[in-house]
C-alpha cells in the first residue's frame, strides 16, 4: 500500500517546497515588543459594509497605537462570488476615511515582504501547506459527488443530528491510500478535506481579547480545505496567511466566533501558534417589531459606506461615531479634546461593549453638525467641492458661480466661539442655500409664491416691508439693526414679545417675531434660514432692496 507521503506526491507532484522553506521566506517580523500586526481581510464580493469600515478602523488604530503594522489581504478565493472592481473600490473608500494600510493589497499594487497579498496569487503557498497535511495523514482527498453529499445531509436531517461531513458520515476518510490512488489515476474529481481529530461533545477553551475566556464545542467536521478549482477555502487560507504574514491579532466580526473551533484545530494541525483573536460586536438595527437585527446589506441603506459618501456626510463624522461604538469612554474624551485629532485617543479592547451597538443616525448627524461647525469657511469650500464634483452637479454649479460668495454663505455665524450648526452634510445643501442666488430666488418666488401668516393682510405686509427696506442698513451692528426692526414693529401695533401680546390681545396684532418672519420669508422664501441679519449681509443691501421692492410692487 502506498504511504501518505506517496499519496501527497501523487496529488502535488510539482510542490517541492516545505513549510520550513516558508518559515524562512516569511520570517518573524522585526518589531518592538507589544507591536501588533493586524489585518483587514475583505472579500471582493460587493460594497464596503459599515461594519467592515468599523473593523478596518480598529485594525488601523490598534496597529498605530502599538507601533505595529496594519495590512490588507484580499480574500478572493471564492471566485463565484467575486464582483469585478470591488477590491479597488474598497481601498478607495477606506482611504476616504483615512484608514490607510502600511502594506498589503493596495488595489493596483502591493507593498510589503509578506505577499502576495491576494489569496488567488497564493495558490502555491497553500499547496505546500496542504501537501504537508496530506503527508502527515491529516488531510485526504474526498471524491463524494454533490448528490452523495445531499444524500448524507438528508439522512442527518431525518436523524435530527448535526449535518456535515464528519465521523462515520465522512465516507472517504476511511478509504485506503491505494483506493485513493486508483480513483485519482482514473481521473475521478476530488477536493481535499481536513481530517478532524475533534469531537463536538468535548469543549475547548478559547480566549478572545473582547469576550475573555470561554468554552466552545470542538470541531469535528472534515471541512474542505482545497477545492477542485485549485484554491483553498477561507478557513484554511486564513490560517496559512495569518501565520505566514505574522498577524498577531486577528480582528474581525463576531459572526466568525462560530468558526473558531475549526481555526484553532487548523493552526494546531499545521503546527502554528494561533494568533490572538478579537471578535468585534456586530452593528445592529431595530426592526419594525423592535427586535435587534444585524445591519443588513439588503434592507438598510446605512449598511453601505457609500450611502454616507453619496449623501455627503463628513467622513470624519462616521469615524467619530464608530469610535463611540468602539469604546464607551470615547464620547467623553472627544467632548473634552475636540475633533481635530482623535488619533490621540487611546483605544482598548477592554472598553468595548459586548452588545451589538444599534446604529444611530441621529447621533451620527449630531457629530456631523459638530464637526462641520469646527471647519473654516475655506475647509467648507474644499469639502463641498470634493463632494459636489463627484455627486452633485447642481451644487458644483452654484459654487462655481463664485466660490468666494459660497464661502461667505458658509461663513454665516461660523467665526465665533459657538458657531452655529446649520449643516451636517453636503447632500441636499444646494436646496438650502439656493435662495442666496438672485435668479434662483426669483424663480422660487415665481413658481411657489411667498406664504405669509394668513393673519396679516397684504396691505399691512407691504407697509411693513416698505418701512424695513427704507431703514435697511446692513453695515449696522446686529443689535442696532434689531432695535430698528423692533421700533418699526412697535409703531405698527406689534408687541415686543408673546407675553405682552397675550396680556393685551386688543392692543396688539402680533409680535416682533411676526415682523422678523415676514422679512425672512420675503428674503429667503422660507420660514427657516440661517441668522437673518447675516443672510442680509451676505445678500447685500442692494439685493435685499431689490427683493423687497419686487414683493411690494407685486403682492
Ligand atoms: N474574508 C473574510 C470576510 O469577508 C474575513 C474574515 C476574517 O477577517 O478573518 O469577512
Amino acid at each position: 500500500m502506498i504511504t501518505d507521503k506517496e499519496l501527497a506526491n501523487l496529488i502535488f507532484p510539482d510542490v517541492t517546497e516545505t513549510l520550513d522553506d516558508l518559515e524562512k521566506r516569511y520570517p518573524k517580523r522585526d518589531l518592538p515588543d507589544g507591536a501588533e500586526v493586524t489585518r483587514f481581510a475583505p472579500s471582493p464580493t460587493g460594497f464596503l459594509h459599515t461594519g467592515s469600515l468599523f473593523t478596518a478602523m480598529i485594525c488601523r488604530k490598534v496597529a498605530t497605537q502599538t507601533g505595529g503594522i496594519f495590512y490588507i489581504r484580499l480574500e478572493d478565493t471564492d471566485t463565484k462570488r467575486e464582483i469585478q472592481g470591488s477590491g479597488e473600490q474598497l481601498l478607495t473608500q477606506l482611504k476616504l476615511f483615512d484608514v490607510v494600510p502600511d502594506e498589503g493589497y493596495l488595489a493596483n499594487e502591493e507593498k510589503g515582504d509578506y505577499g502576495p497579498y491576494k489569496q488567488s496569487d497564493r495558490a502555491n503557498i497553500y499547496k505546500i501547506a496542504i501537501k504537508n497535511l496530506l503527508e502527515r495523514g491529516l488531510a485526504y482527498p474526498c471524491f463524494a459527488t454533490q448528490e452523495e453529499l445531499n444524500e448524507i445531509r438528508k439522512r442527518q436531517e431525518e436523524m435530527k443530528i448535526i449535518p456535515g461531513y464528519y465521523g462515520k458520515f465522512a465516507r472517504d476518510r476511511f478509504l485506503t491510500n491505494d483506493e485513493r490512488k486508483e480513483k485519482i489515476l482514473n481521473g475521478v474529481p476530488f477536493v481535499i478535506r481536513f481530517k478532524s481529530q475533534g469531537n463536538h461533545l468535548r469543549k475547548i477553551k478559547v480566549r478572545d481579547e473582547i469576550h475573555g475566556e470561554f468554552e466552545i464545542a470542538q470541531n469535528d467536521q472534515d471541512i474542505v480545505i482545497f477545492k477542485s478549482d485549485g484554491l483553498p477555502t477561507y478557513h484554511f487560507a486564513h490560517a496559512v496567511d495569518d501565520h505566514f504574514m505574522r498577524t498577531t491579532t486577528v480582528i474581525r466580526g463576531e459572526e466568525w466566533i462560530a468558526s473558531l473551533p475549526i481555526h484553532v484545530e487548523l493552526f494546531e494541525a499545521l503546527g502554528f501558534r494561533a494568533p490572538k483573536y478579537a471578535h468585534l460586536p456586530v452593528i445592529m438595527k431595530l426592526d419594525e417589531n423592535n427586535h435587534k437585527r444585524k445591519l443588513s446589506k439588503r434592507l438598510d441603506s446605512e449598511a453601505a459606506v457609500s450611502f454616507f459618501l453619496e449623501d455627503g456626510y463628513p467622513s470624519e463624522a462616521l469615524i467619530v461615531y464608530l469610535n463611540t461604538i468602539a469604546n464607551s469612554n470615547f464620547e467623553e474624551w472627544v467632548f473634552e479634546n475636540g475633533y481635530r485629532d482623535i488619533s490621540k485617543f487611546e483605544f482598548s479592547f477592554e472598553k468595548m461593549s459586548l452588545e451589538g451597538a444599534l446604529f444611530d443616525i441621529d447621533k451620527l448627524t449630531f457629530f456631523a453638525k459638530e464637526i462641520l461647525a469646527t471647519k473654516t469657511k475655506e475647509e467648507m469650500l474644499d469639502m463641498a467641492i470634493s463632494y459636489a464634483t463627484k455627486y452633485d452637479e447642481t451644487l458644483l454649479n452654484l459654487i462655481n458661480r463664485d466660490p468666494n460668495y459660497f464661502k461667505e454663505i458658509m461663513n454665516i455665524e461660523r467665526e465665533k466661539e459657538n458657531p452655529r450648526k446649520d449643516y451636517y452634510k453636503f447632500g441636499g445643501m444646494s436646496d438650502t442655500i439656493d435662495f442666496f442666488y438672485g435668479d434662483i430666488y426669483d424663480s422660487l418666488v415665481a413658481t411657489n409664491g411667498l406664504t405669509y401668516n394668513e393673519k396679516f393682510d397684504k396691505q399691512l405686509i407691504k407697509t411693513i416691508l416698505g418701512l424695513l427696506r427704507d431703514n435697511l442698513d446692513t453695515s449696522k451692528e446686529e443689535s442696532l439693526w434689531f432695535a430698528d426692526m423692533k421700533a418699526i414693529a412697535l409703531d405698527n401695533k406689534f408687541a415686543p414679545n408673546g407675553k405682552t401680546l397675550k396680556q393685551n390681545p386688543d392692543t396688539y396684532i402680533g409680535t416682533v417675531g411676526d415682523v422678523a418672519e415676514m422679512l425672512r420669508i420675503s428674503l429667503t422664501t422660507r420660514r427657516n434660514s440661517p441668522n437673518l441679519y447675516y443672510v442680509m449681509k451676505v445678500l447685500g443691501k442692494e439685493e435685499c432692496n431689490r427683493r423687497l421692492t419686487n414683493i411690494i410692487e407685486n403682492l
